[in-house]
This record gives structure tokens, C-alpha cells and sequence, in this order.
């Protein structure tokens, strides 16, 4: 096994492995499935190649339906106690990352994917906590694409205008600016100017869900290249406020969450990790002429470094700054806040390079 050391659970960043099944496009090559997992171990074999994982579904491990309970609902708990948290769908393009997170969900279709399971739980929770607390709860959506942050919620972006009146056409977009990266005095991130749409139901968020995706597949004139080179963020961001009224009502029992509460979950498919080929064995070096997606070199060095203990306790220099992904999560990553990296893999056996690829990048990250 490649990775033996055995991590406690005040580690702050989870590594899950979620193998999709074969596709009908790969059956149809003659594609054979390349991975193995031990029944019942967090552990994955491709050749002769073993790594160890906080979980592994998919395949022979769980099924993916327990992505949510054993990953991400503790993020959401998180959220309700004023943690800020994050998730991350890593792979090469095809691999699952936007099945799995379900950031296409529309609220028609299934209910399948990370998403829409949190949006349910969160409103769940919100009911329940109702009578004692005051929600806000806005939601955000951008990408990344070229070292910009794109606002894909931008209203003057939800109407694009055909050139002509026919057929598919050409689509006019109007010109993106970029958003800005700001961090607060107490080290908070905001993005200044940012669409923050107020949401009081599923079909509310799940609706600027849709919005920004179609604005994502529209955007760009290479639809499939481009949306598979940039990084899309959906940000959950709750207010909290105790109304509870001592005077006209029973004493309410301490629930051990502060008069007020503000915290963000951050939802993100990240970019197809296939470009981001390493040669050498330390990771260090890479292939020339490849392009290189900078935020995915930065995500790995930025997580690498948090799940180094010893560099941590030191206080440990951790490269946030190095790309506009690491510096937009900087205050959810690390520190109190929670982050599950869901690296997912295609079985087929002629993706077992970029498989293993995923593998060593989802290894160095716990
Ligand atoms: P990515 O976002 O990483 O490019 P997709 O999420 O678009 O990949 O998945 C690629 C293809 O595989 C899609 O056709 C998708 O429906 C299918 N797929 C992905 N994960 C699964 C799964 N767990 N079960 C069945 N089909 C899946
Ligand atoms: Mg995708």
C-alpha cells in the first residue's frame, strides 16, 4: 500500500474515492474495468499500484448513495454551528464530478447528487430550528475560468440574445467582468459585487442552481472545452439569529450556538483534472507544453500542506495566494472549517493513466 499512516479524525480534510460504473460509450469500446476494491476496506488497487482512502464507493465499495450521510452531512451540521465548509468533485472530465455533485439538478430530475441532498437537509433543519432561530440563507455562483472569477448569477447574464432570429445561431455574450477577490480584516473572503440571491425554499435555490448552470453552458462558444477548464463554485451562505424570547416563553435549553451565526458552504466542481499531468514522483515537476490549471496545482499544494501536521503546528506556510481557487476558498479551507475531497475515477481501463493520476493527487491530499 502506498499509504499506510493511519490519520485520526481531527484531520480536516477527507478524502472519499467514488468510481461511477461504466458508461454505455465505454461498454461499446470493449473497455474493461481496471479497478479493484476490498470489499469492506477504504481501499483501491489499479495495477499493481494500492492506496487507502478515507472511503471508497462505487464498484465493489459502498454504494455512492452513502456519499452524502458518511461525507457531507457532517459539513452541513458544520454549517449550522458557524462552521464554514467545503466540497470538492476532482477528476478527469467524463470521471462523474458534476453527477456526483449534481450541479446540473434542476429540481426536475432525480434527486441524485451531493446538491440537491443538501439543499433537502438544509431546509429540513431550517424547519426545525424555526421557532428558536432566524435564517438567511443566500446562495451564490461563480466559476473560475483563466485565473477569473466569473459571476454566473449575474442577471445582465440569465438573457443571452441570439444574432439572429434563426436556428442555433451565434450567441451574443455580453462582456464578463471579472470579480474581485477581497479579504476582510478578520481574514473572511468576500467577492465584491457578487450576485447573493435570498432563497427561502428548495425550489428557490435549486431554481438559481439551474440558472447558473445554463449560464455556464452558454457562456462560451466551446461549450464542452471550456466548462470542463474552469472551476464552478455553488455557495451556500447561512445567517443565523436566536429570537427565542426569554420573557414570553419557556427558557429555551442552551443549544450551544452563539446569538448570531454566519457561515458558508462551498459546493465546487472543479475543472477536469486531465491536464494537470506530473512527471515527477514528487510532484514537483511538470510535463512542458501541458497546459497547467493553476488553481488544481494550488488546491493539491494548499491541502498537502494542511494535512501536514508538523508544517501546521509550526504554523506552517500554507500558499493560499498562489491561484484565484485557493484565495476565493482560503477562509473554508483549513483552520475550523471542514473539507471533503470526492476524487472520482472512470473503471474503463483506457482511462487507467488519468485514473491513476486522480488516485496519487487524491493520495498526497490526505
Ligand atoms: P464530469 O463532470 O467529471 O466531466 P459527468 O458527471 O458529466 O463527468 O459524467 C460523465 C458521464 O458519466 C455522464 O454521462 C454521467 O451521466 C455518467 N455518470 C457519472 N457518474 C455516474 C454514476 N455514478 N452512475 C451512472 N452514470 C454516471
Ligand atoms: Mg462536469
Amino acid at each position: 500500500t502506498e499509504n499506510t499512516s493511519d490519520k485520526d479524525s481531527t484531520q480536516c480534510v477527507k478524502v472519499a474515492v467514488n468510481i461511477r460504473p461504466l458508461i454505455n460509450s465505454e461498454r461499446l469500446q470493449g473497455c474493461k474495468d481496471c479497478i479493484s476494491v476490498i470489499p469492506g476496506e477504504p481501499q483501491v488497487q489499479l495495477g499493481n499500484h494500492a492506496f487507502t482512502f478515507d472511503h471508497v464507493y462505487g464498484s465493489m465499495g459502498s454504494p455512492s448513495s452513502a456519499i452524502y450521510g458518511e461525507c457531507v452531512a457532517p459539513l452541513v451540521d458544520a454549517l449550522f454551528h458557524g462552521y464554514n465548509a467545503t466540497v470538492l468533485a476532482y477528476g478527469q472530465t467524463g470521471s462523474g464530478k458534476t453527477y456526483t455533485m449534481g450541479t446540473s439538478y434542476s429540481g426536475d430530475t432525480g434527486n441524485e447528487g451531493i446538491i440537491p441532498k443538501v439543499m433537502e437537509s438544509i431546509f429540513e433543519k431550517v424547519d426545525e430550528l424555526k421557532s428558536q432561530r432566524e435564517f438567511l440563507i443566500r446562495v451564490s455562483f461563480i466559476e473560475i475560468f483563466k485565473e477569473e472569477v466569473h459571476d454566473l448569477l449575474d442577471p445582465s447574464l440569465s438573457a443571452p440574445v441570439k444574432a439572429d432570429g434563426f436556428g442555433p445561431g451565434k450567441i451574443l455574450v455580453p462582456p464578463r467582468v471579472p470579480i474581485q477577490i477581497r479579504e476582510t480584516a478578520n481574514g473572511g473572503i468576500t467577492l465584491a459585487g457578487v450576485t447573493e440571491a435570498e432563497v427561502r425554499s428548495i425550489d428557490e435555490m435549486a431554481s438559481y442552481l439551474a440558472q447558473g448552470s445554463m449560464c455556464r453552458a452558454t457562456g462560451s462558444t466551446n461549450m464542452n472545452s471550456e466548462s470542463s477548464r474552469s472551476h464552478a463554485i455553488f455557495t451556500i451562505t447561512m445567517e443565523q439569529k436566536r429570537t427565542v424570547s426569554y420573557s414570553n416563553g419557556p427558557v429555551m435549553e442552551d443549544d450551544g450556538c452563539d446569538d448570531f451565526l454566519c457561515a458558508k458552504l462551498h459546493l465546487v466542481d472543479l475543472a477536469g483534472s486531465e491536464r494537470a499531468k506530473r512527471t515527477g514522483a514528487d510532484g514537483s515537476r511538470f510535463k512542458e507544453g501541458i497546459h497547467i490549471n493553476k488553481g488544481l496545482l494550488a488546491l493539491g499544494n494548499v491541502i498537502s500542506a494542511l494535512g501536514d501536521e508538523k508544517k501546521r503546528k509550526e504554523g506552517g506556510h500554507v500558499p493560499y495566494r498562489d491561484s484565484k481557487l485557493t484565495r476565493l476558498l482560503q477562509d473554508s479551507l483549513g483552520g475550523n472549517s471542514k473539507t471533503v475531497m470526492i476524487a472520482c475515477v472512470s473503471p474503463a481501463d483506457t482511462n487507467a493513466e488519468e485514473t491513476l493520476n486522480t488516485l496519487k493527487y487524491a493520495n498526497r491530499a490526505r
